[in-house]
């Protein structure tokens, strides 16, 4: 006590530096050689009096806590690539070590050109790690929201406006929010562009939003690298007295690009799951049926050429009276798995009306070319051994779909064909 800090010698202060700091280091760079001046605490085991910078590096690198592009954003300055290093440079590091989580500070002064001295101090305080984990979560935020602002409809203006990664030089503090939305509405995907508009319209927002009340609607918007990403865009409307005056709002963007991806792909299996049939695994009568109203649209307004065919299996009914249900259900899904393999690359779609009954709906191909088709899968069915059902056959209806034909039209003609090639003699094929 009673030492005034003007009689501290620097030798004194050096002390006080070596007795306090947990590590530090000279690094030969070009050499790969360290030397350790001082370690204590965590690092006593940790760094040894002498050895490989970069296998040091390495080791810390496979300690540190966070995903490996954050470790390769941190360590890029200290990993060998430092020859041409030589600012300061000082960094908060995470370090996991012997199933502890240590907030690390890492410094690195060049000293002579391929010399380096690191001081590696941990901040062993919780305080410390407090402040870590919430700078972290507040990154989160940012990241999340992409920016947000104040609008004032009465006023048509617009103010506190903070941006973090959408366009920084089309948003500028205090616009017209009638200016601000023309703006904006060119970095929306195009097909998205008139929805923003219409969810965006003063006139819109002041009749559907009551005050307190949110609402909020996805798009692509383009980010400041020009790439869309799947966005949030959220009006809140403030909790006012309703006036016919006050029109206040928040206004925010939030990143849902990762979530909104993964979510389309989960829906995109759900609806393939929802429009299979769980017997034979080709489409259901739902989807089927949409195939064909979709084919009668597109020969309505191009010149393409769609066929459609019904096969019907003969006298299915005895193979469940001989053999049992379960026989049946066997020969079906046979049945289906051939209908699969024929039409495989002739780009066609096939479902399961009900019962025994299947419909294809052949795109390019007329009448004669689906007749062909027909055929062809008609005699390999009629040579098939279907195991315990043994040899069964198929008859089948074909219609092409013409200009004029509404899905009553079109289906009636198939349906009278297969019921003509089933009063023919069945195991054939006939075009209605
Ligand atoms: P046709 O040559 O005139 O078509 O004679 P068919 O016996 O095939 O015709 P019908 O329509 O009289 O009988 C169809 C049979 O298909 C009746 C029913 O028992 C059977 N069936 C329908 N759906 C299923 C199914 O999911 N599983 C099984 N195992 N049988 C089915
Ligand atoms: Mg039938
Ligand atoms: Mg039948």
């Amino acid at each position: 006590m009673g030492k005034n800090i003007t009689d501290y010698t620097i030798e004194e202060i050096t002390q006080f530096i070596k007795d306090n700091l947990d590590a530090v280091l000279l690094v030969d760079a070009e050499t790969d050689i360290y030397k350790t001046v001082v370690k204590r605490g965590m690092f006593t085991d940790f760094i040894d009096e002498t050895g490989s910078y970069k296998a040091l590096i390495e080791k810390l690198w496979f300690h540190l806590n966070d995903s490996m592009d954050k470790v390769t954003e941190d360590y890029q300055v200290f990993i060998p690539t430092f020859g041409k290093f030589s600012g300061k440079y000082s960094k908060r590091l995470k370090i996991e070590e012997g199933g502890n989580t240590h907030a690390v500070q890492m410094t690195i002064y060049p000293v002579e050109e391929n010399y380096y001295l690191i001081i590696l101090d941990e901040l062993d305080n919780s305080e410390y790690m407090k402040d870590f984990f919430t700078n972290e979560k507040v990154t989160t935020i940012q990241n999340t929201y992409l920016f947000s602002m104040y609008i004032d409809l009465f006023k048509d203006s617009t103010s506190s406006i903070s941006i973090t990664e959408i366009s920084d030089d089309t948003m500028h503090s205090s616009i017209k929010y009638s200016e601000w939305r023309m703006m904006i509405v060119n970095m929306i995907w195009p097909d998205d562009q008139s929805m923003f508009l219409e969810r965006t319209d003063p006139e819109y927002l002041k009749k559907n939003l009551m005050p307190g009340r949110t609402s909020s609607f996805d798009c692509l918007m383009q980010n400041l690298e020009g790439k869309f990403i799947w966005v949030k865009l959220i009006f809140s409307r403030a909790e006012t007295t309703n006036s016919e005056e006050d029109f206040r709002y928040v206004f925010m963007v939030q990143d849902i690009h990762e979530n909104s991806v993964q979510l389309m792909s989960t829906l995109k299996k759900y609806e393939e799951l929802a429009s299979k049939d769980a017997l034979t695994d080709v489409f259901n009568h739902g989807r089927i049926e949409t195939e064909i109203y979709n084919s009668i649209e597109i020969v309505g307004r191009t010149k393409r050429h769609i066929s459609m065919m019904m096969f019907d299996i003969d006298f299915f009914k005895n193979v469940n009276d001989k053999h049992g249900h379960a026989v049946g259900d066997m020969t079906l899904k046979h049945f289906a798995y051939m209908l699969r393999q024929h039409f495989e690359g002739k780009n066609s779609v096939i479902g399961r009306w009900g019962g025994e009954e299947f419909v294809v709906v052949c795109y390019d191909a007329d009448s004669e070319t689906a007749k062909r088709y027909a055929e062809e899968i008609r005699s390999k069915v009629a040579a098939e051994d279907f195991k315990v059902a043994g040899n069964i056959t198929c008859s089948c209806g074909i219609t092409q779909i013409i200009k004029e034909d509404n899905f009553n039209e079109a289906f009636d003609r198939m349906d009278k064909a297969l019921y003509k090639a089933k009063s023919d003699g069945r195991n054939c094929t006939r075009i209605g």
